[in-house]
């Protein structure tokens, strides 16, 4: 199984690839998590994306497809893949297309994760992560306890772009860059539109129904 989940920032990538990678035992590739690993190791490659990520832009092009292509020739891959928050630009796109060719592989289908811009202002200022990789919501997924990771104990954290100034900013980069790529799958065939604006296991039910008519 080879699939991209498309959505702005918010939509619900990372929550649904999560119950997707546990659903279907398919490894899933984030390549936000990626750069935000680079700059924490603060990387060259890292130091590189922090300037991008600070200002809400994207990274661009040729650094992100790079890394994208190395990763998805690993072993771990060789039978399915989600990639999540990639490709965000219709050369993005084309670069995976040309890559995935070269490897025998195509895509199954792109999940598009549609959702309100008001829901996404409101999931992304109130969106809390932990080091271990768990997401929460202040509202609608909050923990157990004030702040406080349910898995680890650990503080959880507000990612530095979900600062409203930078949330704005990166929901206009969705909207002129990002956007485009659904007009792109629409094309050839493989889109699938999947409504967000459910709760996450509602959502989660409708991608496995659409999964499951594709099986
Ligand atoms: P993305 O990976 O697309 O940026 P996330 O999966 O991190 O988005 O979700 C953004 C925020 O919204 C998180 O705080 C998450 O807990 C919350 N969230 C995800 N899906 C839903 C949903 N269906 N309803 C309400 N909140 C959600
Ligand atoms: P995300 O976690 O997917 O919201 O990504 C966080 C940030 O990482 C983005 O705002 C971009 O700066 C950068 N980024 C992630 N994926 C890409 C991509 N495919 N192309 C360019 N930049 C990206």
């Amino acid at each position: 199984m080879n699939i991209v989940l498309l959505g702005a920032p918010g939509a619900g990538k990372g929550t649904q690839a999560e119950k997707m990678v546990k659903e279907y035992n398919v490894p899933h590739v984030s390549t936000g998590d990626i750069f935000r690993k680079a700059v924490s190791d603060k990387t060259e490659m890292g130091i590189k994306a922090k300037a991008y990520m600070d200002r809400g832009e994207l990274v661009p092009d040729e650094i992100v497809i790079g890394i994208v292509k190395e990763r998805l020739m690993t072993d771990e891959f060789k039978d399915g893949f989600i990639l999540d928050g990639f490709p965000r630009t219709v050369a993005q796109a084309d670069a995976l297309a040309f890559s995935l060719g070269e490897m025998g592989k195509k895509l199954d289908m792109v999940l598009s994760i549609d959702v309100d811009k008001e829901e996404l202002i409101q999931r992304l200022t109130g969106r809390r992560v932990c080091n271990c990789g768990k997401t929460y919501h202040m509202v609608f997924n909050p923990p157990r306890k004030d702040e406080i990771c349910d898995e680890c104990g650990e503080p959880l954290k507000q990612r530095d772009d979900d600062k409203i100034e930078t949330v704005n900013k990166r929901l206009d980069v969705y909207f002129n860059q990002t956007l485009p790529l659904i007009n792109y799958y629409k094309n050839n065939g493989l889109l699938r539109v999947i409504d967000g604006r459910k709760s996450a296991s509602d959502v989660f039910e409708e991608i496995r129904g659409v999964i499951g008519v594709y099986k």
